[in-house]
């Protein structure tokens, strides 16, 4: 059994899995380390047969504030790391190391949770920034907390909406727009309404109400299960998901080329200091 330094692996009841991000203390940013353990615990849930169902939750007052903007090494662990996409160019010059890593860790790894298959419930409280969501919304159920907030706030970082765009297919294409146009956050009412949160619960209720959950439909066939939601994945990407991604992907990396050339960064250097201080996280 493989020992996860920044995220816990759990069997809280029969055929559940749960993944817990534990890094509270930062936040449950997002490091390279931490979402190539994410997906380690994925893989060994989704290939278990006894496990069922995978719950997806966060230890500390949030979520997750998104990708650890502030990690020093992400280039090396990823460089260093065996790779779980086909993509390649980690170490070229340019625009292509940056989209190499976005590619592999950020697309990839959210477009193959999305895939796994089993289905899986996040289950959320607190803040959801930016790249968190591309924890989230890859889930198949989501499960909130009264508490939590929702928000992409890479238009104010200079970038054109976070890697995996959802956006349209999560909320609906007008509130996409006002919710990128503004980085304001949403609240766990408002994503309810909008059919984003299949449920919303009191903050003290939110791992028991999601146990039940999906240990109910853990009692379900697994093959159909599964089959059950590769229909609703299929008919989704019918509606032109993969394509919209594939653009507003190549949109993401021109802006952080964009910014780089103009800024010397892959995001506007005001956004940290405006918004985080020195503090970490808060997605690219
Ligand atoms: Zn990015």
């Amino acid at each position: 059994m493989t020992d996860f330094e920044t995220i816990l692996y759990e069997r809280p009841a029969d055929k559940v899995a749960r993944i817990v991000l534990n890094r509270p203390e930062a936040r449950n940013a997002q490091s390279m380390r931490m979402l190539y353990e994410l997906n380690d615990a994925f893989d060994r849930a989704a290939q278990d047969d006894s496990v069922s169902v995978i719950i997806l939750a966060a230890n500390g007052p949030h979520f997750s504030a998104g990708h650890d903007l502030r990690e020093t090494d992400a280039l090396e662990v990823v460089t260093e790391h065996e790779r779980v996409g086909t993509w390649c160019g980690f170490g070229c010059a340019g625009a292509q190391s940056q989209m190499a890593v976005e590619k592999e860790m950020y697309i990839g790894l959210s477009e193959r949770w999305r895939n796994l298959p089993k289905p899986t419930i996040a289950a959320v409280q607190g803040k959801v920034i930016a790249g968190g969501l591309m924890l989230v919304w890859p889930c198949d159920l989501i499960v909130a907390a009264d508490d939590a907030l929702f928000q992409d706030n890479t238009v104010s970082m200079g970038v054109a909406g976070a890697e995996f765009f959802n956006h349209p297919f999560e909320v609906g294409v007008r509130k996409a727009k006002e919710m990128l146009f503004t980085s304001d956050f949403l609240t766990a009412e408002e994503v309810h309404r909008l059919g984003m949160v299949n449920h919303v619960v009191p903050l003290d209720e939110l791992h028991s109400h999601t146990l039940q959950l999906a240990s109910r439909i853990a009692e379900k066939p697994l093959f159909a299960l599964r089959l059950a939601k590769e229909a609703v994945n299929v008919a989704q990407d019918n509606q032109g998901r993969v394509n919209a991604m594939q653009t507003s992907f190549a949109y993401h990396q021109l802006c952080h080329s964009h910014n780089q050339q103009v800024h010397g960064m892959i995001i506007d250097p005001g956004f940290m200091a405006k918004t985080f201080g020195t503090k970490a996280g808060a997605g690219s």
